[in-house]
């Protein structure tokens, strides 16, 4: 069985980032990726606000952090994990390799609540957008909409309200699940305008979305809508292994460490409270670090 000193799950931002810090440091490092090469990020067509760059794509920035991360000697196996069974050498399994290693980092990230809606996949990436911290500044001056209750939510309509025109806030339920101060902060907002008991039940537009047509028939012009309705982290590898949050994300202390010495979480994965490029590059900066 191979060996290593350092195995990493996930080869997005998180992951790669720990392997070049790894690899820097003398480790022997493996990383596993099941699906593709940058995780998220790859499917972003465009990147404003990782450092360095002031427009680069998502896949252009993940695939430089890799060839960063092999010219400096980690390895890949492109092979998705299937079973960690922890211990001083913890046994990594995956379905066509299986590995040991001193230290292990879960960097398996998360993936956007859909609304699941016909042509929600189409449109994304033109005007469907799962972060407006990302993407709000593409429609500055427009009129973009927000679906969601939560803090996120709500925090992204505030956001949003600062950029546009003019935003919606469409929540499914009469009162927001988010805190009432920040509620009540965006009730105060003049051009942030509530459709609550509402939900979203068709997307219109050819090339773009331009309308959407609420539960009760109401047509909204706009530009975009930012939809965030919540993530679902990809934990099912470590469910029965790790402390989970109340949402599945995985906790950590201030080191990325989780309950056993050698396991570390890194990326959006871990309970936090800002899931983005330069969050996930921090996280696997300490996990790699610690
Ligand atoms: C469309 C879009 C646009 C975005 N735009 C921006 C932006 O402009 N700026 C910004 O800061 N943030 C943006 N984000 C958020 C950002 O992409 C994420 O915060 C960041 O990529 C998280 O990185 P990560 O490494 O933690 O996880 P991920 O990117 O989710 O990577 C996790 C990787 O782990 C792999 N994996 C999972 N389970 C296994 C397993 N069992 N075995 C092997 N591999 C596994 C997955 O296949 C994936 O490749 C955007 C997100 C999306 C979806």
């Amino acid at each position: 069985m191979n060996h290593y000193d350092v195995a990493i799950i996930g080869a997005g931002i998180a992951g790669l980032t720990a392997a070049i810090y790894s690899s820097r440091a003398g480790k022997s490092v493996v990383i596993f990726e099941g699906e593709g090469i940058g995780g998220q990020i790859a499917s972003s067509p465009v990147v404003e606000n990782y450092p360095a760059y002031s427009e680069i794509s998502g896949m252009e920035l993940s695939d430089k952090i890799y060839e960063q991360a092999i010219n400096l000697g980690a390895e890949l196996e492109f092979d998705k994990v299937v079973e960690i069974i922890p211990g001083k050498k913890a046994i990594i399994k995956a379905e066509y390799s299986e590995y040991t290693a001193d230290k292990l980092i879960i960097a398996t990230g998360a993936k956007h609540r859909h609304l699941g809606i016909e042509r929600e996949f189409d449109l994304v990436g033109r005007g469907i957008s799962y972060c407006a911290v990302c993407d709000g500044t593409l429609y500055k001056g427009g009129t973009v909409a927000v679906v969601g209750g939560g803090n996120t939510a709500v925090t992204s309509a505030i956001y949003l309200s600062g950029i546009c025109k003019k935003v919606y806030l469409i929540h499914r339920r009469d009162e927001f699940r988010a805190d009432v101060e920040l509620a009540e902060r965006a009730k105060n907002i003049s051009n942030i305008e509530m459709k609550l008991s509402r939900t979203v039940s068709r997307l219109i537009g050819d090339d773009k979305i331009s309308q959407i047509e609420l539960n009760d028939g109401e047509i909204l012009d706009l530009d975009a809508l930012f939809v965030n309705i919540g993530q679902v982290p990809n934990t099912e590898l470590v469910r029965d292994l790790l402390n989970l949050d109340e949402s599945g994300f995985i906790i950590a202390d201030e080191s990325c460490k989780t309950k056993y010495d050698n396991i570390f979480v890194a990326g959006d994965v871990r309970t936090k409270v800002a899931r983005q490029l330069t969050t996930a590059a921090a996280d696997g900066t300490v996990a790699a670090l610690a």
